[in-house]
């Protein structure tokens, strides 16, 4: 057996499970802005460029894989989108001899999401039977050849693992002090990017197994501007930030220097450059469209941020400090962006932040 089918248990911090006040599915409408963004280049992709006659299986059923679903309800606003647009499809005058097919959605996620938040939290009326996957996207998920649409939001800025050599304390790479690699010395920074790379490579190479020829996958990516200034603003600015808590806290004495020390988020914004280099090393894909969203809801209250920011990272920040903390830190946070307004603008006028979409399609094998 191929070493990509030996399923490996990685690193994994899913988002705030439940449906509480915490939890990912209550906080997660910044996330939801930019599914919605997308909708509209989605329609058009399926429209124009998902060619069911060339496809190299014949279709019974669709299937479509949603990757990093979390808990919804941002993923089914995702599947639905493309369900309608395939339906669209096929009501479309070139398909309309054709039944439509039945679709098979499959959901995916690390084992420890809260699936049963999202299992009990299906839309009452959906057109498409639904499964759930657990397991890494770095790794394979999918039989070979079997899934005709890929899609992915909001789950691609999450590496597979912190990079080895910024938590040894030998390296050169020792991220002492930082909890990213925001402004950090530039060892730090290329181990992220190193990891990130890579990741991306081995996620590729699973997908590129997985997807029939001709299938598609629609990834949408936070990332940022090839050239960066330390002053410029983007979303890794909302870390350095959160980082200052942290170190306040330290220096207070209610966070220990050594734990500090050791915590780095797994999360990393490739510039476009980085992308465009990852996708024209695979083979696999033929790179269809990559553009910019925008959000409709730019402004954010400090509460909505605060909230938006801990369902997503609370889980890493927890298993490394406990729960005591948890509410400090973001209470801090939480003070630090009402009282600096340029942080509650998310809008590209104020941040440089790039909320791309991809659009990818798979060839035949060379
Ligand atoms: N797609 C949803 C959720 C994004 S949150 C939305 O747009 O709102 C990011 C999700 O990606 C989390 O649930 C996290 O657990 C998941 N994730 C991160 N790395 C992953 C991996 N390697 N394999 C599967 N899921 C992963």
């Amino acid at each position: 057996m191929e070493d990509k089918m030996n399923i490996e248990f990685p690193e994994s911090y899913p988002m705030a499970g439940g449906d509480g006040a915490h939890s990912y599915a209550q906080n997660s409408k910044y996330q939801r802005g930019y599914v919605e963004a997308a909708k509209e280049m989605i329609m058009e992709a399926i429209v124009k460029k998902f060619d069911i006659k060339t496809l190299s299986t014949p279709l019974n059923s669709i299937f479509v894989a949603d990757l990093g679903c979390s808990t919804g309800p941002n993923t089914f606003l995702a599947v639905q989108n493309i369900v309608d647009a395939i339906e669209l499809k096929y009501q479309s005058e070139d398909y309309c001899t054709r039944e439509i097919p039945e679709f098979q959605v499959f959901f995916n996620d690390h084992a420890s999401n809260d699936f049963n938040t999202l299992f009990k939290s299906f839309p009452p009326k959906r057109n498409y039977l639904a499964a759930g996957v657990p397991g890494s996207f770095y790794g394979r998920l999918f039989p070979k050849a079997t899934i005709h649409i890929f899609h992915s939001s909001n789950s691609l800025n999450w590496l597979s693992k912190v990079p080895n050599e910024i938590t040894n304390k030998t390296s050169p790479a020792w991220n002492k002090g930082r909890i990213h690699y925001t402004n950090a010395k530039k060892e730090v920074v290329e181990a992220y990017a190193t990891q990130y790379a890579m990741g991306m490579e081995s996620f590729l190479s699973a997908r590129g197994e997985e997807l029939v020829v001709g299938g598609m996958m629609v990834l949408l990516i936070a990332a940022v501007p090839d050239v960066i200034l330390s002053s410029d603003f983007t979303i890794c600015t909302h870390l350095e930030l959160l980082e200052s808590c942290l170190t306040d806290m330290e220096k207070m004495g209610l966070v220990s220097e050594a734990k500090l020390d050791s915590i780095n988020l797994p999360l990393y914004f490739p510039s476009l450059k980085e992308l465009m280099a990852v996708f024209e090393r695979n083979r696999r894909f033929s790179i269809e469209s990559i553009q910019e969203l925008s959000l409709q809801d730019k402004q954010v209250s400090p509460q909505t941020l605060t909230l938006t920011l801990r369902a997503g990272l609370e889980g890493v920040f927890e298993k490394h400090f406990g729960n005591d903390i948890m509410d400090e830190v973001f209470d801090r946070y939480s003070k630090k962006v009402a009282s600096t307004p340029i942080y509650l603008n998310l809008g590209h006028e104020n941040q440089k932040t790039l909320l791309l979409s991809v659009l990818l399609k798979c060839k035949p094998n060379d």
